[in-house]
């Protein structure tokens, strides 16, 4: 008799495959927490017990739907934590003759299955995941010949493609973007709509992780555990960004001010890494919200927050499949330094990265601009290797999974890919972190300071960048103009501010 073992990966918690449509007395679904998993970085501990109190949500709902399943804890005895191990084990335990599994979406796991496949005495099969828009190599496709990788046209062609907020082949309204009705900072005493939180007990989760010597960075309440960790959860997250959020989503989608974590951002990335929800239905409940509050939802919130997810995410992952594994080791500016102690413990007088740093170790979550234009832009400022970048964005928060992460972090964030995402690099002096937040009224530093002891960081550090980068970057239509201002600076004046960088670049881990 044929037995099956078919593997599910830990984000892929999508029950609505096609694989769970039927129960078969022949197949058995294997789960596994394993230490290849755990220690490939060092992961915040709100992300490595999310990941395993979902799972372990899925084990038992498939279980509950009567699916064969073998679970393996973390510390269970036979438990060989890797995936090749494990599987070759449960092949010769339990006798099976086929090994099904679901194309992962990172390459270095892409790669020990393929490895397994190969080496292994059965059959083997691979599935689609069922999830995205677009297959692996669309993106590939679709720029074929092409020497740029434009967004927007993506975007466009998938809008088209799946019918996505058109009117026959044109877009709804007659415009593409609304990205210049977007983003408006907060008016000063506006009270952002508390964010749902859940209150999950998952201390049996973290009780076992204790037991180990992964090393974990970040704060938890275990008792109170504020992440979805099914799909109920994941479908009520939903539900609450679309009734309180999806009105301001586009609007203040840049803004930040201190201590609010989320804003009108959905928090849905965790839920839809693991595959909890699915993209398609995201976008389908948002239109019907849309269209069902027609005077309080207006088109450019909606249109924002469809090309968050149909454009930006869908592109990430066709650029993932389209340049790994080069793209892991690129590093354009040939950046080398160590990233700051205070990225790991908030400890810094410079309010904007504290507050980002505390958030990201309090809730594993920081939103969109925080990412890019704190924590981001101070890395690529300061000359930070990418790789220690690359470590600690992947580390810290709950949604990092590599292709969305190294896309965003190597790519949008540091432009060490040379500029196959972004078209000029993400960074900015105090101002435009002053025009967007309310972090520099009651910072040590001062935003209009260049230079001196009390000069906000950013602003030298900005203008060192480009010196430094001037061979790679003056050419570059898009940022001419900053170094005609540069070059037309008086030249102390230019001293000044490269002195000053110096200082602090020297000082780093005291700012
Ligand atoms: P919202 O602001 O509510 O947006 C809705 C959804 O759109 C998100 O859930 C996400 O699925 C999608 N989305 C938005 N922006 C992007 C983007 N640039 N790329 C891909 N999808 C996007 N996202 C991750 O999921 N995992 C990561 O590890 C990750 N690392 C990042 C690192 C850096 C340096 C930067 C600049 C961005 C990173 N992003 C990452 C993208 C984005 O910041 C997060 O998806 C977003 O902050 C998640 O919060 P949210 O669900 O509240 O998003
Ligand atoms: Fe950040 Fe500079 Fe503003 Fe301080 S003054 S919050 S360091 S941008």
């Amino acid at each position: 008799m044929s037995k099956t073992v078919r593997l599910i990966l830990g984000d892929q918690l999508n029950s609505n495959h096609s694989w769970f449509k039927t129960t078969d007395d022949s197949v058995t679904y294997v789960m596994m927490e394993i230490r290849s998993e755990t220690d490939y970085a060092k992961h915040h501990i709100q992300k490595v017990v999310g990941f395993f109190a979902a799972m372990q949500a899925f084990y038992f709902d498939l279980k509950a739907k009567k699916h064969q399943l073998i679970y393996m804890y973390l510390n269970d005895e036979d438990n060989l934590q890797s995936f090749d191990r494990n599987i070759k084990s449960l092949i010769s335990k339990h006798k099976f003759t086929h090994f099904e599994y679901q194309l992962p979406d990172e390459f270095r796991v892409d790669e020990v299955l393929k490895e397994l496949c190969k080496s292994s005495e059965i059959s083997s099969s691979v599935i689609d995941s069922e999830h995205f828009f677009t297959s692996r190599n669309e993106l590939e496709h679709f720029f074929e010949g092409k020497k740029t990788f434009v967004m927007e046209n993506f975007y466009r062609m998938l809008r088209k493609k799946h019918d996505v907020l058109m009117e026959g082949d044109q877009p709804l309204t007659g415009k593409w973007n609304y990205d210049s009705e977007n983003r408006k900072k907060l008016p000063k005493n506006h009270k952002p709509t508390p964010p749902l939180v859940f209150s999950n007990d998952v201390s049996k989760v973290l009780e076992q992780i204790n037991t180990t010597d992964i090393k974990t960075i970040g704060n938890i309440d275990a008792v109170n555990f504020v992440w979805p960790i099914n799909r109920a959860q994941s479908l009520q997250l939903l539900d609450f960004f679309l009734a309180e959020c999806l009105h301001l989503f586009g609007s203040f989608q840049d803004a930040m001010t201190p201590n609010e974590w989320s804003l009108y951002h959905s928090r849905l990335s965790f839920s839809m890494n693991l595959k909890m929800i699915s993209p398609q239905e995201v976008i389908d409940k948002a239109m019907k919200e849309w269209e069902s509050r027609p005077n309080e939802i207006e088109y450019n919130q909606l249109e924002g927050f469809v090309r968050q997810i149909i454009g930006w995410r869908e592109y990430m992952r066709g650029i993932y499949w389209l340049k790994m594994p080069e793209y892991s080791s690129m590093n354009f500016f040939n950046n080398q330094e160590k990233l700051p102690d205070w990225f790991w413990t908030g400890n810094t007088k410079m309010n904007c990265l504290k507050d980002a740093i505390n958030q990201s170790l309090n809730f594993a979550y920081a939103h969109h601009i925080q990412r890019l234009m704190i924590t981001g832009n101070f890395a690529l400022l300061a000359g930070i290797d990418p790789d220690e970048i690359d470590a600690w964005y992947l580390g810290i928060y709950i949604d990092a999974i590599e292709w969305v992460e190294i896309t965003n972090t190597r790519g949008m964030s540091q432009f060490a890919d040379g500029g196959i995402v972004g078209t000029k690099p993400y960074v900015s002096s105090a101002a435009y972190i002053d025009k967007m937040s309310h972090y520099c009224g009651s910072c040590f530093y001062k935003k209009e300071l260049k230079t001196g002891g009390k000069s906000c960081p950013f602003n030298s550090l900005y203008w060192n960048f480009y010196d430094k980068n001037e061979g790679k970057l003056a050419k570059n239509p898009r940022i001419g103009m900053m170094y005609n201002v540069w070059r037309k600076m008086k030249p102390e004046a230019k001293v000044a501010l490269l002195e000053q960088a110096d200082y602090y670049l020297k000082k780093i881990n005291e700012l």
